[in-house]
């Protein structure tokens, strides 16, 4: 007797009304987006669960695919049988019998209120059935096999393998940021923490060309095929950054060069997120990491954007997030070596403690207002997709 479909329990539903239909579909498109390569498989998208319908399918892959969809809580491997409580007698005692372990529980429930037994009714009846048949001890707070019963009005579904998932919520349900991308560890790692939370990225790079190496593109690419796991398809704008920077090595102090340059890359990030009707913005900042985040340093910086600045690590620390960075497989792309704008230009004694007026002070030197846009007008863009194709 085999499993015949995969039952897909959501994730954190505190929406209700509109936003959990909203949060259902959305979630029914990802799952069927991720599973497109698996051919015959059916959905059946209910108000409280998705059921896959595996069709002869091998269900071991289906399921490593769906652990990765943000917004599903956890996934069971369940029989769909006739409800007729000899009928589940039988499956449930045959589907046991293939189950390793010398304990069980039965635990019944049912969402068809016209179901002639109660769930303690048919709990007593299936654990009878089993212990009369086989070897197996009941033991209720701990048992090795946990067989679970729905009865719902389509029918009952049976089950006793049950996988955790991500969690979240479904990617797209929260919108989309425009994410600053750097080649380094934590920015892919801060552009996971956000899809899973149901926010698509787009991303934007400040490539300093030729201070900075061609290769950092490709490596943009990897790291972003890596989260194309997440989100079919990302959009990367590379931003031509060089003139900026040499402008500001020019007119201010080297010790403030960081905290300038990362002021223009929040005008940057801003600016091109309204163009592309988007309201906020994010990186892999956490405190305290380099000079240019502590909070004075921080405070600063975000003085250039009223947009929210979404800062997922703001209080991790650099081994968990190492350890997330293994997890979804970005860990080796990022710690490639390259040069980034700011290690090429990193000067010796950056400010941890920036003012705002000595800052103002050194932009008022230059035209930085056209050369933003100037920037933006050349924006190189490209899209990574799962299917590695370029649109
Ligand atoms: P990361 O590992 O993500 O590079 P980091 O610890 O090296 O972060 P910084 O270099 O100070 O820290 O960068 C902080 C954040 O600023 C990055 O996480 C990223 O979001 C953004 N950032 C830095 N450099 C760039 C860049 N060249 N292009 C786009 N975003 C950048
Ligand atoms: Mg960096």
């Amino acid at each position: 007797m085999t499993y015949d479909h995969i039952m897909v329990r959501f994730g954190e539903l505190s929406t209700k009304g509109k936003n959990k239909k909203d949060f259902i579909r959305v979630l029914a498109r990802n799952i069927k987006s991720a599973l497109s390569e698996f051919d015959g498989l059916e959905f059946d998208v209910k108000f409280d669960h998705i059921y896959v319908k595996l069709n002869g399918q091998d269900y071991a892959p289906i399921v490593e695919t769906l652990k990765d969809v943000s917004g599903i809580h956890s996934l069971s491997l369940v029989l769909k049988t006739s409800e007729d409580i000899e009928n589940l007698k039988k499956v449930c005692l045959e589907l046991i019998k293939q189950e390793d372990g010398k304990t069980f529980k039965v635990h019944a429930k049912r969402s068809n209120k016209a179901y002639p037994l109660i769930s303690d009714q048919i709990n007593r009846v299936i654990a009878g059935e089993i212990l009369k048949n086989t070897s197996l001890k009941v033991d209720v707070h701990n048992p090795d096999i946990l067989l679970s019963i729905e009865i719902r009005q389509e029918g009952a579904y049976v089950f006793t393998k049950t996988f955790k998932a991500s969690g979240g919520y479904p990617l797209g349900v929260g919108g989309k940021i425009m994410h600053m991308l750097s080649g380094g560890i934590d920015s892919p790692v801060a552009a996971y923490l956000l899809m899973k939370r149901g926010i698509s990225i787009e991303c934007i790079h400040f490539a300093s060309p030729p201070y900075t190496n061609i290769g950092v593109i490709d490596k943009l690419k990897d790291l972003l095929s890596k989260l194309n796991k997440y989100q079919a398809k990302i959009r990367l704008n590379i931003v031509p950054f060089t003139k900026l920077q040499e402008e500001i090595y020019r007119v201010s102090d080297e010790s403030y060069a960081i905290t300038l340059m990362r002021r223009m890359m929040f005008r940057l990030a801003s600016k091109l997120a309204q163009r592309r009707n988007i309201v906020a913005i994010s990186s892999g900042e956490s405190v305290g990491q380099v000079a240019s985040q502590t909070l004075e340093s921080m405070s600063v910086i975000n003085d250039v954007t009223n947009m929210p600045v979404l800062r997922p690590l703001i209080t991790s620390d650099k081994v968990d997030i190492i350890d997330t960075a293994r997890k979804i497989d970005t860990y080796e792309i990022s710690i490639r070596p390259y040069e980034d704008c700011c290690t090429i230009f990193a000067p010796k004694n950056p400010k941890t403690k920036p003012s705002l007026e000595k800052c103002l002070f050194y932009e008022s030197k230059f035209d930085y207002e056209s050369m933003i846009e100037e920037a933006l007008d050349n924006i190189e863009v490209m899209y990574i997709s799962k299917e590695e194709e370029l649109f």
